[in-house]
């Protein structure tokens, strides 16, 4: 790998002594990692444990292991799990993760909420909301929203509205050239400085959607200074209520330059590609959150009628928030959310399932989020009968079922719902994600 002759240069003035090493871990292969997730309810053991992390392991999976499919494990490098570790909501907090796609800290941020509060999950690209959607019901949380906006639209509807917000912002990617090198055809000497202009845009509209006393964790996958440590100093000096809180530094990561409390990841140092985090506390007294938790329903008497048949028949929990419909779809959207309706969303809240002709048929998203025991019928499929059922294709079972809807599970987590009669399962695996 041939390293931007400039880039070269900046980096031995800022490491000095330390900058041969730097360069040498350009030789090496990036690092491989995953994150297990603790919203399913069935884990698995795995070898290989991140250090000082609650759900990080080295090693790579397949994206098409039953682990990955049934949203068990998300792929993601040892350095950028440090940024939700840092962040670590509590359970219950009003969350925002503001350029969240592909959706690595999302999902992550999802783990320590536990099913509680709400996370809104932004991403500016209408494509790459895709595969965060996608990412997201994979993971199976219910109290999500994922919208596609702009930072400063989303501004006019979260006036103060968030405890934490994440800004994982877009940068110059220095960080990413071993595992991507692709991303050097990019970089020139002036790029980090071009980012930073973006980097504070975003920041403008980020400060108007946290609450007093919130806590702002800024991330970049660069080690430019004009991105990381002068993006936290302007910060501080426009809002004079802001002050960084510390880091802690674990698994060989550093300090921050001339900053302590933020911290930066280099690869001869941390065991990861590379990464920069920090995080800041608003000073402000928290004010009471004035948003009304009243439950509406917004279900015409014959939507109700067959959503209720249906979960009467097949479920065994309440899944609590606010129900409403899109078309056809039912959505159980997460309590407390201010008015929507000028904001583009991407999903809203989880997806039940659609409105058919008489009945209502449950979706694929229901069956990830839903635990074993929590649908009164299922079925455990074995890793050959996976292969089949993620091709789409019928499965012959080994005995006759009674008719009606099942929870597919595999290794005892849901993989969407499978209509049975007799010993036949047809397949509602879906079509994009077939292989
Ligand atoms: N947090 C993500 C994860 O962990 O998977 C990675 C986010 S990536 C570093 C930065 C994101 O910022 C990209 O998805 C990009 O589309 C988005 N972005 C680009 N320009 C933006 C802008 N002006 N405002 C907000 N987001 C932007």
């Amino acid at each position: 790998m041939s390293l931007p002759e400039k880039f070269v240069e900046k980096y031995q003035n800022i490491l000095g002594s330390e900058a041969d090493d730097f360069f040498a871990s350009f030789k090496e292969e990036a690092v491989a990692a995953f994150r297990t997730n603790p919203l399913k309810g069935r884990q698995l053991s795995f070898e290989n444990p991140i250090p000082n992390t609650d759900w990080g392991y080295y090693g790579k999976v397949s994206g098409r292991s039953a682990e990955h499919v049934s949203g068990l494990v998300y792929s993601q490098e040892p350095a950028a799990q440090m940024v939700a570790q840092a962040a670590a909501p509590a359970k219950g907090m009003k969350v925002l993760d503001l350029a969240a796609a592909p959706g690595g800290k999302t999902t992550h941020l999802l783990s320590y909420l536990d099913n509680t509060g709400i996370l809104v999950s932004n991403e500016i690209s209408k494509k790459r909301s895709k595969v965060l959607v996608e990412n997201v019901e994979r993971f199976g949380a219910r109290n999500i929203l994922v919208t596609n906006e702009s930072p400063k639209n989303l501004a006019q509807t979260f006036d103060h509205y968030f405890d934490m917000i994440v800004l994982d912002a877009p940068c110059s990617g220095e960080g990413m050239f071993r595992k991507d090198p692709v991303a050097m055809q990019y970089w020139h000497e002036d790029y980090p400085a071009e980012c930073a202009d973006l980097q504070k845009e975003i920041l403008q509209e980020a400060v108007k959607m946290l609450a007093f006393g919130g806590s702002l964790v800024y991330s970049t996958c660069t080690w430019a200074p004009e991105e990381n440590e002068d993006i936290i100093r302007w910060l501080l000096s426009h809002y004079d209520y802001l002050e960084l809180e510390d880091v802690p530094k674990i698994n060989g990561m550093t300090e921050g330059i001339d900053m302590p409390e933020a911290a930066r990841m280099y690869p001869h140092c941390f065991k990861g590609e590379g990464q920069f985090v920090a995080k800041l506390r608003d000073k402000r007294r928290a004010q009471p959150s004035l948003l009304s938790k009243n439950v509406k329903s917004y279900l015409k008497k014959d939507q109700e009628e067959l959503w209720q048949t249906f979960a009467d028949k097949y479920l065994k929990v309440k899944l609590e928030g606010q129900y409403q419909t899109f078309g056809n779809q039912l959505y159980l959207v997460p309590q407390g959310l201010p008015d929507l309706s000028t904001l583009k969303i991407a999903r809203n809240g989880l997806h039940l399932g659609t409105f058919k002709k008489n009945r209502f048929e449950p979706s694929f998203a229901l069956g990830l989020a839903l635990r074993k025991g929590e649908v009164v019928q299922s079925i455990e499929i074995d890793v050959e009968q996976f292969k089949t059922y993620v091709s789409g294709n019928v499965l012959s079972l080994s005995k006759d079922y009674e008719k009606g809807w099942y929870h597919i599970l595999i290794n005892g987590n849901g993989l969407g719902f499978a209509k049975v009669t007799g010993n036949t399962l047809k397949n509602y695996f879906p079509k994009g994600l077939r292989f």
